[in-house]
């Protein structure tokens, strides 16, 4: 038996709806993003992923494929570097396409995804639309740390 954690099938459907081909590279780096959950950097998911032989310009095109479908979000957090997350899909229970605000902890560097429940933003119509909310602050482990 495989992990619970993956769902190829789910994974190859989902690309699939999103008009992309279910290409090795793109299925990985999908069930990649799903199994970590929060955004990931190019380097961080080429070297998690290079025991499967997958080069880093296979990696960077899947994840600019995923991105451009919808299936994937890239950010960029305040370090100049991109990030990818996987997108939520209808079937989650989200909206499709929602974005979320995202911690950054000054003291681990580390990014928590933000739900409602966690914060909430409200967008004045002074302003246009919004791509992404940082937040910098402590991550729950780091609550307290100097
Ligand atoms: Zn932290
Ligand atoms: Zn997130």
């Amino acid at each position: 038996m495989t992990s619970s954690a993956q769902q190829p099938d789910h994974t190859r459907r989902r690309l699939r709806d999103a008009g992309l081909r279910a290409t090795s590279a793109r299925v990985a780096v999908m069930e990649l993003l799903a199994k970590i959950g929060t955004p990931e950097t190019h380097q961080e998911i080429s070297d998690q992923l290079q025991s499967l032989s997958f080069d880093k310009s296979t990696i960077f095109r899947a994840l600019n494929d995923l991105a451009a479908g919808g299936l994937a979000r890239r950010m960029e957090l305040g370090d100049h570097v991109w990030r990818y997350e996987l997108a939520s899909s209808a079937e989650d229970g989200e909206h499709p396409d929602q974005s979320h605000p995202h911690l950054l902890c000054v003291v681990c560097g580390s990014i928590t995804c933000l739900t409602d429940d966690d914060i909430e933003i409200k967008v004045s119509k002074t302003i246009g639309p919004i791509e992404d909310v940082l937040l910098k602050g402590h991550c729950v482990s780091c609550v307290g740390v100097e």
